[in-house]
């Protein structure tokens, strides 16, 4: 047994290093995927119950020559600790600002894009000076522009996230908050943010068409939202007994499998030929 534990010690650091060392290999490779071309933006439709498209969210992707694909749930946290989220979300915002315009520029001049912004973007950059830039390079205007921002945002510095969120919103951007009740935010936040929109965390969407309390947390969720007259967007729908739940409690917009994946950037205007013709 003491031979074994040794074993299983000798074990265990030895996969620390090497997580250690793929994490640094990840790193490297990170930076230079943002120099060449590994990364790029697919979008994920917001519709209503009947499938129309009121917009899009911008979804990173990461084609690595080494490690193949990667997903942003790996290489998002990665790119926030080692100080390149900042140029990742530029990357994004572009992408996404530009991308836009050309539906604009093709009839559809009220669908919005969703850029999702990581919190630690909020404590170093002048959030609002870069997004301002990227819209007027872009040529789109500021409500055709979404920004998804966490709970977690909106706790730590208040009074710079404050700021900073009341000047994007008095450009004329929308402002939602992802991944709605898996974090920490209390309802006195909600109101004193300057928020339009709510997501509600897929986790909630995944429950709401089953017993066991299921059903109860998704409606006070979605009538808390109405309640502060914020916009209820559902993530992750992939049922249409969610659907069918979802949009009886008042949900404004579906996103999820049933409707669509996440689509290349190629694929779009076809989409839309056929599900928002002009
Ligand atoms: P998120 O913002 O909650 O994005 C939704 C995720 O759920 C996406 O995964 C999407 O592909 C997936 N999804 C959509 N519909 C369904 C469904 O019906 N069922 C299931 N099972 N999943 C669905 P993805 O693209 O892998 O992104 C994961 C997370 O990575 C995102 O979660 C977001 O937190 C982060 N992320 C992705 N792109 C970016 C980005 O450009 N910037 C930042 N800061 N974070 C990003
Ligand atoms: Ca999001
Ligand atoms: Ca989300
Ligand atoms: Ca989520």
């Amino acid at each position: 047994a003491k031979k074994l534990g040794k074993g299983q010690f000798q074990f265990y650091t030895e996969s620390l290093n090497v997580a250690a060392r793929d994490r640094l290999a990840l790193d490297s490779a990170l930076r230079r995927a943002l120099e060449q071309d590994e990364l790029y933006v697919v979008y994920q439709p917001k519709v209503d119950a009947r499938g129309r498209p009121f917009g899009f969210e911008a979804l990173v992707r990461w084609d690595s020559a080494e490690f193949g694909s990667v997903s942003p749930v790996r290489f998002i946290p990665l790119a926030e600790e080692n100080g390149l989220i900042g140029q990742l979300t530029w990357f994004v915002l572009r992408a996404a600002c530009h991308e836009a315009a050309r539906w604009r520029a093709a009839g559809h001049e009220r669908l919005r894009v969703a850029v999702n912004i990581s919190p630690s973007l909020f404590r170093e950059k002048d959030l609002a000076a870069l997004v301002r830039s990227v819209l007027e390079e872009a040529g789109l205007p500021p409500g055709n522009l979404e920004l998804e921002i966490t709970e977690g945002m909106l706790m730590g510095d208040v009074q710079r996230a404050l700021a900073v969120l009341d000047e994007l919103k008095a450009m004329g951007v929308y402002i939602a908050v992802d991944d709605f009740g898996t974090g920490y935010s209390s309802l006195a936040y909600l109101k004193r943010f300057p928020i339009d929109i709510l997501k509600v965390d897929r986790s909630f969407v995944l429950e709401c068409d089953q017993g066991n309390g299921g059903l109860a947390i998704t409606r006070a969720i979605v009538s808390l939202a109405h309640s502060l007259n914020l916009r209820v967007v559902a993530e992750g729908v992939e049922k249409q007994t969610q659907l069918a739940v979802l949009n009886a409690l008042g949900c404004e917009e579906f996103q999820g499998y049933l409707f669509a994946r996440p689509l290349p950037a190629a694929q779009l205007a076809g989409y839309l030929d056929e599900k928002s013709p002009k």
